[in-house]
C-alpha cells in the first residue's frame, strides 16, 4: 500500500512507510515519522534519493473531470468544495492548494419525500423490533428511538455528492450514527445526512452506510458517522492551505505612517483569517525585515509583503457584527 517518492516529490506531513538507515547500520529516521522539511534536506545531504510514505490522506483528482482537487479526505471534521473544473461537489478538509476547489455551501431542498404507507410501516416496525433484540448485546452506544426528518445525500467512495436529496426518516439514533427508513435499498458508500431539530438547531454528518436490510418490504438504513460537517457560511475555515480548521481569528493589516500620519488598519485579503493554532505559529515565526521600519515578514499572514504588523479579531467577535 506504500508509495515510493523521490524526495523532490515528499512532502512534509508525508509519513515514512520504512525506516531510513545510513549505510544499512545506524538508523536515520524511523518508520512512522511525519517527514518535515529538515528532515528532506537532511536527506537529500546525505546523497539519498527517495523515500517510501504510506499513502496520502489526499484526494488527488476529480472523478467526474480528472481537474487536480487536492482536497484532504474528510477526517474529524469536513465541509463541502466545489470542483473548479466542473463543479461536483465534494466533502473534505481544506484543498491544498486555494486554486484546486472553491468552498460551497449546500442548500439542500429534498427532491423527494419517502415515507412508508401504515401497512409497510406495520411490517416494518415488526421485523425491526425482533432485529434489535437480536443486534443489542453487540451495540456500543444506546439507541434512542427517535422519529426525525432527515435530510440525505448519496456520495460516492470519493465523498462526491453522486445523487438527489431525499427527506426520510429515523426509526432510531444514538451518538455513533442513525438508522433510517426507506422504500429502496440505499446502494451507496457514504451519506451526507442532515437533521432538523426542534428550535432551529441543526446537526450535519458525514457517515459510511453500513447496513441495508430489507424490513418487511421497507428498508433499514444503518448510518455510522464518520466527521461532523461545518458549512463555510458557519464559520470560515483557516486560510492557510491544506488545515481546514475553523478559524479563531481575522487576520488585519495595522500600519501608522509616523510621518504622514495615516493609519491603514483593513482585513488582510491575502490571508482573511487563521485557526488558533496558526496564528500561533505565524507569530512565533514572524521576522522582522531589518533596515525597515514596521515591516514584518510572517509564514501566513500580508504575503503580498506590504508594510505593518498583523493584529488579530477573534471571529467570535466579528460575528456579533455581521449576524443580524
Ligand atoms: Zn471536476
Ligand atoms: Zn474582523
Ligand atoms: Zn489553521
Amino acid at each position: 500500500m506504500c508509495t515510493t517518492v523521490t524526495i523532490s516529490e515528499a512532502a512534509p506531513g508525508d509519513v515514512l512507510a520504512e525506516s531510513i538507515y545510513d549505510a544499512e547500520t545506524t538508523l536515520l529516521l524511523r518508520e512512522g515519522v511525519a517527514l518535515t522539511n529538515q528532515m528532506l534536506d537532511m536527506l537529500l545531504t546525505r546523497g539519498r534519493e527517495w523515500v517510501r510514505i504510506e499513502p496520502r490522506d489526499v484526494l488527488d483528482d476529480c472523478a467526474s473531470c480528472g481537474t487536480q482537487l487536492a482536497l484532504r479526505k474528510p477526517n474529524g471534521v469536513a465541509r463541502p468544495w466545489a470542483c473548479n473544473g466542473c463543479g461536483k461537489v465534494y466533502f473534505g478538509k481544506a484543498p491544498e492548494s486555494a486554486s484546486s476547489a472553491v468552498p460551497a455551501d449546500l442548500t439542500l431542498e429534498p427532491v423527494k419525500k419517502l415515507d412508508l404507507t401504515a401497512e409497510e410501516e406495520a411490517a416494518f416496525n415488526e421485523v425491526w423490533e425482533k432485529n434489535q433484540r437480536v443486534g443489542v448485546e453487540q451495540r456500543k452506544h444506546e439507541r434512542h428511538a427517535v422519529k426525525l426528518p432527515a435530510t440525505v445525500l448519496p456520495l460516492d467512495g470519493k465523498f462526491m455528492i453522486s445523487g438527489e436529496p431525499v427527506e426520510l426518516t429515523t426509526q432510531d439514533i444514538s451518538q455513533g450514527g442513525a438508522c433510517l427508513r426507506h422504500t429502496e435499498a440505499f446502494d451507496h458508500p457514504y451519506a451526507y445526512i442532515h437533521f432538523k431539530l426542534p428550535a432551529n438547531r441543526e446537526l450535519r454528518m458525514l457517515a459510511k452506510v453500513v447496513r441495508n436490510r430489507d424490513c418487511g418490504g421497507a428498508w433499514e438504513i444503518g448510518l455510522k458517522y464518520t466527521s461532523r460537517v461545518i458549512e463555510h457560511s458557519d464559520h470560515p475555515p483557516c486560510s492557510v492551505a491544506g488545515c481546514g480548521a475553523t478559524a479563531a481569528y481575522h487576520a488585519h493589516l495595522y500600519y501608522l505612517d509616523s510621518e504622514s500620519g495615516d493609519l491603514t488598519f483593513e482585513p488582510d485579503d491575502s490571508c482573511p483569517q487563521l485557526c488558533h493554532e496558526h496564528m500561533l505559529e505565524n507569530e512565533r515565526l514572524a521576522i522582522e525585515r531589518p533596515n525597515s521600519i514596521a515591516s514584518v515578514r510572517y509564514p501566513h499572514t500580508n504575503r503580498n509583503g506590504r508594510k505593518g504588523v498583523t493584529v488579530y479579531h477573534p471571529v467570535t467577535r466579528c460575528e456579533k457584527l455581521t449576524t443580524a
